[in-house]
């Protein structure tokens, strides 16, 4: 099982395969747990030293990017003290999110991640509450998408850069969601659909 794997320079943490969501393109169903040769699949979730010890050194990678094949924020005490090393290392910190740990957790947790994580992206990927619900198929469906909204808007508070996807997928309306996603004042990225 791997709890870290590089990519384009970057360093990815997988801390948990528990999700928020059962997203109808999620790779990690039809990829059966891999990922170009890596098993991502996890038979205990790491703790923080044991996400250290594999990290090393922060500043060998453009940024430690925590995502994987589950939801980092459902691990979040680790997820911090992970991201308080890689920041004393002079490392850069990534999240990338289905933006439900508000939900999850059942509370506000952005303040807790201000000066932690330098990034955050966001998937949305639909225009609608019932798109979302369909594409994203979210655990708790009642008001999802305006959940994933209004954790859009707290991110710009505590974290410097804050990026929301679209996978190009048939049937998503990307330029809707970009329309979105402008009047949100973040950063938008298309994401290819892996097959
Ligand atoms: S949030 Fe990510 S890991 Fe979870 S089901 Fe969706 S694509 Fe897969």
């Amino acid at each position: 099982m791997a709890i870290t794997y590089t990519l384009h320079n970057s360093l990815y943490i997988n801390l948990t395969n528990r999700c928020l969501m059962a997203c109808t393109y999620c790779i990690k169903y039809k990829w059966k747990g891999k990922f170009y040769g890596q098993n991502l699949r996890l038979s205990a979730e790491p703790s923080a030293q044991d996400v250290i010890k594999e990290i090393k050194d922060p500043k060998k990678f453009d940024e430690i990017i925590f995502c994987g094949y589950g939801e980092p924020l459902i691990r979040l005490e680790v997820l911090k003290e992970v991201a308080a090393w890689v920041h004393s290392r002079g490392g850069r910190v990534r999240i990338n999110t289905s933006g439900h740990a508000n939900v999850f957790h059942k509370r506000n947790i952005l303040p807790e991640l201000k000066g932690l994580v330098d990034a955050i992206s966001i998937s949305l990927n639909a225009s609608s509450p019932q798109q979302y619900n369909r594409l994203n198929r979210p655990k708790k469906k009642t008001n999802a998408f305006k959940e994933t909204i209004a954790f859009i808007a707290e991110c710009k508070k505590y974290i410097p850069s804050v990026t929301v996807s679209a996978v190009s997928l048939p049937g998503v309306d990307v330029a809707t969601v970009r329309t979105i996603v402008k009047k949100l004042g973040v950063a938008f990225r298309q994401r290819p659909y892996l097959d």
